[in-house]
């Protein structure tokens, strides 16, 4: 039997997350979709964007609708417009195989009397964000008399945005309401306060930790002087050629100025921000979500919602005062399976929050260097020659050009040539950070390695008592290095230890701490035999996939490598900034 089957639902419903290409039921989807089908029990998930919630409730729903009866059944409230058309389009392939099941979207931003027609041609559910359905009530162009399921998508979003009294009048006048759904990444009391009010013992289900960040995300943050911020910021975009991501910062201001000065020198980033009208803002989103734009720096606020696939970075700018923010902000990486990468730059006197980020979010932040110039000129380097080494040359008549190519270098060695190119596409980029300064605040208070200690609680100090282990250490004491091999996998550490010595015939001595995750593991070995333990496990192959292992921070990728977390496929791909170089 199908294991969506098992769960209840129907057979039109199977058939439709077959063809989206889910195999089996996630965690919440096992869980809420037994209990949802009842149409009776007020259910609480607490449940991360990105763990196929809008599964969990959507599926259900359909099923429990009576196409016959052709007026709202169901409401569904969310707190932003992006959420609202995502949660309908998802609704819409879940229908695919139900005939006759009508969804609407009704959001602000776009025409009230185009959304009150589409309603009186009669709709099953109704998907809402709060501002504009109260306006369709207190306009009596939507019906709450005979809505029986109330869902309340990421509650605690909505509560943030000052929404409170809305939902509460939206709970107060659907009176025959049989159940209410709950969904919310956190449970703070005012989410709480509403179970209390409107929902009746409900089922509570908690997918993953509490508050947990995603296993999926690397947490990295990085010590700067707050006069450095922006230099490190476009430091480590340089230092990622293959950036897909979301720069976040907590002002309006900063967002702006920041795209500004980025957007001047050739960095291919928009912002999003209250100021944008809304066809503005569509406009840029549609670019993004569509990777035509690589780079999006956005505020908290007009950021909510987004909800964009594959993105491969979160930067803070700056840590956020409010530290569930930052699981907001983190977890639009790292989802759906994949995995994430979230940087946050931070001034010396932000550090103690990373500790009790640590165990907010119950994930370990690893420290690292703002990479040197020479790291980032070096990754740069390697990734447009993997890129040439990849070019498609199977399309073009080149064969003609061939002959009259091999005579005009015939006396040309390959490493001139090689040479050639490399200083052609990067001697703006070499030059502008030659003499690139260390951004790496290296004092930050009289009790430094005390602090050190209890930031990164279960590093080894090195050899040379080096602050952080990339880069200084790469010499003496430890080196770390990435591999992706994880649990998944079907590893824990000692079999993984096993595995990793045996393939590369050194002895345990030479390994420090292992960090290992579902996807992925960090080791540290003795820096002298890093490159032996390298060449002998990356480009293996372990159960029918290809292993890669490279230094973890500073040390560049091997030119075929693009590993899991850089991005994957483009469809494009993005160049070095203009003010260096002006070309794609
Ligand atoms: P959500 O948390 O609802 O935003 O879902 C996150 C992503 O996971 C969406 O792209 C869904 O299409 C996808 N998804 C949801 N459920 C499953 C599943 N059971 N198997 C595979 N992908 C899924």
């Amino acid at each position: 039997m199908n294991a969506f089957e098992a769960l209840g639902l129907n057979e039109q419903l199977v058939q439709a997350v077959t063809d989206l290409g889910f195999e089996k039921p996630s965690e919440i989807q096992e869980k809420a979709i037994p209990v949802l089908l009842s149409g009776t029990t007020d259910f609480i998930g607490l449940a991360q964007t990105g763990t196929g919630k809008t599964a969990a409730f959507g599926l259900p729903l359909i099923q429990l609708i009576d196409a016959a009866q052709r007026h709202p059944q169901a409401l569904i409230v969310c707190p932003t417009r992006e959420l609202c058309l995502q949660i309908t389009n998802d609704l819409e392939k879940f229908t695919k195989h139900t005939k006759g099941v009508y969804t609407e979207a009704v959001y602000g931003g776009a025409s009230i009397m185009m959304q009150i027609r589409n309603l009186k041609r009669g709709v099953h559910i109704v998907i809402a964000t709060p501002g504009r359905l109260i306006d369709l009530i207190e306009r009596k162009a939507i019906d709450l008399q005979k809505v029986k399921y109330v869902v309340l998508d990421e509650a605690d979003e909505m509560l943030n945005m000052g929404f409170r009294d809305d939902i509460d009048f939206v709970l107060k006048n659907t009176i025959n309401r049989e159940s209410t759904w709950l969904f919310s990444a956190t449970m703070p009391p005012e989410v709480r306060a509403i179970s209390r009010n409107y929902m009746e013992t409900p089922k509570e289900v908690t997918v993953g930790k509490k508050n947990s960040g995603n296993a999926n995300i690397d947490h990295q943050f990085f010590v700067v002087q707050a006069q450095h911020r922006y230099e490190a910021l476009k430091r480590l975009i340089d230092f990622n050629p293959g950036i897909y991501g979301i720069i976040f910062t907590r002002t309006k201001a900063d967002a702006q100025e920041v795209c500004e000065r980025l957007a001047k020198a050739g960095y291919d980033i928009e912002a999003l921000h209250g100021d944008l009208t809304q066809q503005q803002r569509d406009k840029v989103m549609a670019r993004f979500r569509a990777k035509n734009l690589q780079l999006l720096i956005a505020t908290d606020v007009a950021a909510r919602g987004i909800d964009v696939d594959g993105i491969t970075h979160v930067i803070n700018f700056e840590l956020p005062d409010d530290m569930e923010v930052y699981t907001h902000r983190s977890g639009r990486t790292g989802r759906a399976g994949k995995t994430g990468i979230c940087l946050s730059i931070c001034h010396s006197r932000e550090t103690f929050k990373i500790k009790s980020l640590e165990r907010m979010i119950n994930a370990q932040f690893h420290k690292v260097d703002i990479p040197s110039g020479k790291d980032v000129c070096r990754k740069q380097f390697f990734h447009f020659m993997d890129k040439l080494m990849q070019t498609d040359v199977s399309n073009g008549d080149y064969e003609t050009y061939l002959p009259d190519l091999m005579e005009k270098f015939a006396n040309v060695s390959k490493e001139e040539v090689l040479q050639r190119v490399a200083a052609l596409e990067f001697n703006h980029f070499l030059k502008y950070y030659e003499n690139a300064e260390d951004l790496n605040r290296n004092d930050f208070g009289r009790d430094r390695k005390d602090r050190r200690d209890n930031i990164r609680g279960d590093f080894k100090p090195t050899e040379s008592g080096n602050r952080d282990r990339r880069g200084s250490s790469r010499n003496s004491g430890y080196t770390r290095l990435f591999i992706n091999l994880g649990t998944k996998d079907g590893f824990y550490k000692a079999s993984f230890l096993q595995f990793i010595l045996d393939e590369s015939s050194l002895n345990k001595e030479v390994l420090g701490k292992i960090d290992m995750r579902e996807m992925n593991t960090w080791v540290e070995i003795d820096s002298a035999a890093s490159s032996k333990m390298i060449k002998a496990i990356d480009g293996k192959r372990y159960n029918n996939r290809v292993v890669r292992m490279n230094e973890a921070d500073g040390g560049f990728k091997r030119p075929t490598d693009e590993g899991r977390g850089e991005g994957g496929a483009r469809k494009r791909t993005y160049g070095p900034p203009k003010e260096r170089r002006s070309f794609r």
